[in-house]
């Protein structure tokens, strides 16, 4: 049972992230390969590298906002492009909402990714079944919020949220691409996970299993 989150805590489940993001590199870009250019591993790796880095400088009485909202800014420097703008945007709503706060319960946890959610359908304009992260963002974040009205568990919650994001990452795989790149494929992007759905449930998974080991 954990009923809290500390901002120590959240900088220990980023570096697990960062970390599992570097060992799942190589298995998003072969995903990316099928339907867009091969580079959403590399992608995703220059980024949560550079939040590693920002990470190691950041002082110890930072509270949540002032943490996302760094690491945010690193990613947005490091990846321009596509991905970049979508995780950061995710980062900055989903931190704005943990204003001051250096200790967060699972409402707030949740109140984090509803707003990190709505943030990346925001920016990337993207709608429900167009094979997008946002497949895995929504659902997971509503999971996550509709799991926390019952329980306090934040452990809880975060299972039942990376089962979800996985669930979902998999139902990418037969839907029609309607965003970016591989939306020019038409019925050929059917029959391949998306890849920004693959490491947005790679980040749900880490989150969970990293709090587990806290
Ligand atoms: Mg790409």
């Amino acid at each position: 049972m954990k009923k809290e989150l500390s901002t120590n805590e959240f900088i220990k489940i980023v570096l697990a992230i960062c970390d599992n993001v570097e060992k799942e590199k190589d298995y998003l870009s072969e995903l990316d390969r099928a339907t867009g250019d091969g580079d959403h591993g590399v992608t995703m790796s220059i980024g949560w590298s550079a939040v590693k880095e920002k990470v190691s400088t950041l002082e110890d009485n930072f509270t949540f906002d002032k943490i996302c909202m760094q690491i945010a800014s690193s990613f947005l420097s490091a990846v321009g492009a596509s991905a970049g703008p979508l995780y950061a945007t995710a980062l900055m709503r989903g931190g704005a909402k943990l204003k001051d706060l250096t200790v967060i319960n699972s409402s707030q946890l949740s109140e984090f990714f509803d707003a990190a959610a709505n943030g990346i359908q925001d920016r990337g304009k993207a709608n429900l079944g167009d094979k997008t992260m946002l497949d895995v963002w929504l659902p997971t974040a509503k999971k996550i919020k509709d799991i926390s009205s019952s329980t306090d568990n934040i452990i809880e919650i975060l299972e039942q949220g990376s089962l979800t994001a996985n669930e979902k990452m998999l139902s990418t795989k037969d839907m029609l691409s309607k965003k970016g790149r591989s939306s020019k494929l038409g019925e050929r992007s059917r029959g391949h996970i998306d890849p920004g759905a693959a490491s947005s449930a790679l980040i749900f998974k880490t989150f969970y299993e990293a709090t587990q080991n806290l």
